[in-house]
């Protein structure tokens, strides 16, 4: 397995529609196996395909928080939401694009996707919470959306500056 470095916000790569998986061959399953590993390294709770520049409709997650639960490493190919309740849940988000900045974000407190798993069998199941939250923040990311685009634009220039300080410092680490 490799780790993949991850883009940092702003990048024009983290804007773009990502275009839907065919299939599922084993070049895409190397892939879903490196982003996993580069989201328990970060550490993060999700990953989207964008993220380290492959502009591809893949996501990874696992939201799995509390010490000594098992782990559940979770892909998805061309997830999509097919239902939303009107109930909505505030969390706190980060994005590992965007490093060390979090803002509430209000999205629906449940939803219900649809995806191709890794052996390519489509799959539905409902989130709630946390999962809720994260598996719509990766989808988002396949639109070219990032959490702080529910923000004021005040709000979002100002993390946007900061976030490219940081890039800017990493790159002359
Ligand atoms: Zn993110």
């Amino acid at each position: 397995m490799t780790m993949k470095p991850i883009l940092i916000h702003p990048d024009p790569r983290l804007k773009k529609v990502c275009d839907p998986v065919p299939d599922v061959s084993d070049e895409l399953r190397t892939l879903a196996q490196d982003m996993l590993e580069t989201m328990y390294d970060a550490p993060g709770i999700g990953l989207a395909a964008p993220q380290v520049g492959v502009l591809s409709r893949l996501i990874v997650m696992d939201c799995v928080k509390e010490e000594g639960e098992p782990p559940q490493p979770t892909v998805m190919f061309n997830p999509e939401v097919v239902a939303t309740s009107d109930e909505t849940n505030v969390y706190e988000e980060g994005c590992l694009s965007i490093p060390d900045q979090y803002a509430e974000v209000t999205r629906p407190k449940l939803v219900q996707v649809r995806w191709m798993d890794m052996d390519g069998r489509e799959r539905e199941q409902e989130f709630d919470a946390l999962w809720a939250t994260c598996v719509q923040h990766e989808i988002d990311h396949l639109n070219g959306k990032l959490f702080i685009d529910y923000l004021s634009p005040m709000k979002r220039q100002m993390m946007t500056r900061k976030s490219q300080k940081f890039k800017r410092e990493r790159m002359r680490a």
